[in-house]
């Protein structure tokens, strides 16, 4: 897989909208890299200058490998796109498809034709060859728009939200066989996306972009473990907020307290924090997720809540809890727990599943 950079880049549309402010940014030889963020925040303005559809503001550079390709256009830079909509040619066939672009490259016949074959069997979707895609399902399409971008053995594959289109069940199925596929094809991959969990699953580095800069650039672990501001930590589902106190070494919960040393993440305050392990005093921001709370014995109790509502999830049940914040709370119990809406309940928190932001 090709390296590809981006240096100095920003980006200014004629109107006047910084869709990207200053940004530097390198995705790995064969790997996947995924940009993760609300609408609107640049993610496919960046693919778009990677594909040379858009170009960046005087000053930024673009490389693939050795090659500089920032002033080249989308034929030279030989990347391979896949979006949400199929942009697939409606009255050919699944096959004919899938060869058109080796075509216009002078692939000659035989070679073409057994590339075609190949990729329609890594896709599972050779016995559709001689369809026309207005006889396909939204999954069949996208198969077939990505045998159409990988047949071309592009240095990069672009892939813009393009599973946001189809059901669930799919969306899944269909994400796992990409992430095996890029694996074994050794492709370097830029793939944006705005859902989270599709994010974790794909991503060998996650790119958290909020409003045209980068808020975070980590693994997937880091990402969900270590955020490193209040925007990510929210972003990558910590939903549950906590208004605390720093005081000397410890964090300060109502009338609880639990020492820094215990905490799983503290970061140093403001909206784009940094500083590791140092919290500074005063106001905080408590993150945590379902896990960060745990229902126990009253006596081991360090708060009481009460139960709003209860979300039977197969595995688990997800509760929201009145009575520990300002707004409720969601914790999971084990689907099996006797509870019922009205129960009081004690809880406490498990210090290593918090995320503390101080706000100095
Ligand atoms: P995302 O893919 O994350 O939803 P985009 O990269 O499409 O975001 O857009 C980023 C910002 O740039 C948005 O504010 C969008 O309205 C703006 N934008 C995108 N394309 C253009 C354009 N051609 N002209 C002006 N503004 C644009
Ligand atoms: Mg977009």
């Amino acid at each position: 897989g090709t390296r590809i950079e981006l240096a100095g880049c920003t980006k200014t549309f004629p109107d006047g909208t910084r869709a990207l402010l200053p940004f530097d940014l390198t995705i790995n030889g064969g790997e996947t890299l995924v940009l993760l963020g609300p609408s609107g925040c640049g993610k496919t303005t960046i693919l778009r200058l990677i594909a040379g559809l858009e170009f960046p503001d005087a000053g930024g550079k673009i490389t693939f490998g050795a090659d500089d390709v920032t002033s080249q256009s989308i034929e030279k830079r030989r990347v391979g796109m896949v979006f949400q909509s199929y942009a697939l040619f409606p009255n050919m066939t699944v096959a004919e498809n899938v060869a058109y672009g080796l075509k216009v490259q002078k692939v000659e016949r035989r070679e073409r034709d057994e590339r075609v074959r190949a990729m329609l069997e890594m896709m599972h979707i050779d016995m559709l060859a001689d369809r026309r895609i207005d006889q396909l399902s939204g999954g069949q399409r996208q198969r077939v728009a990505l045998a159409r971008a990988i047949a071309l053995r592009p240095r990069v594959l672009l892939l813009d939200e393009p599973l946001t289109a189809l059901d669930a069940k799919l969306r899944v199925t269909l994400r796992t066989e990409i992430n095996s596929l890029l694996r074994k094809l050794g492709i370097t991959a830029i793939y944006v996306t705005h859902d989270q969990e599709e994010a974790m699953a794909l991503g060998d580095r996650i790119v958290v972009m909020q409003k045209g800069a980068i808020a975070q650039i980590g693994t997937p672990r880091e990402i969900y473990r270590a955020p490193r501001s209040p925007f990510v930590a929210d972003f990558v589902g910590a939903s549950n907020r906590l208004d605390g106190r720093i005081e000397q070494n410890s964090l300060v919960l109502g009338d609880i307290k639990i020492g820094l040393e215990q905490i799983g993440h503290a970061v140093e305050g403001g909206p784009n924090g940094h500083h590791d392990g140092n919290t500074g005093q005063g106001a905080a921001d408590v993150y945590f997720r379902a896990d960060g709370l745990a229902i126990c014995t009253p006596d081991q109790g360090q708060m009481r809540g009460r139960v709003e509502a209860i979300s039977y999830l197969g595995e688990k049940s997800r509760l929201t809890v009145s009575g520990i914040g300002e707004s409720a709370i969601t914790l999971d119990v084990d689907p099996d727990f006797q509870i019922a809406i009205g129960d009081d309940i004690h809880c406490r928190f498990n210090p290593e599943r918090l995320t503390v932001f101080g706000r100095h």
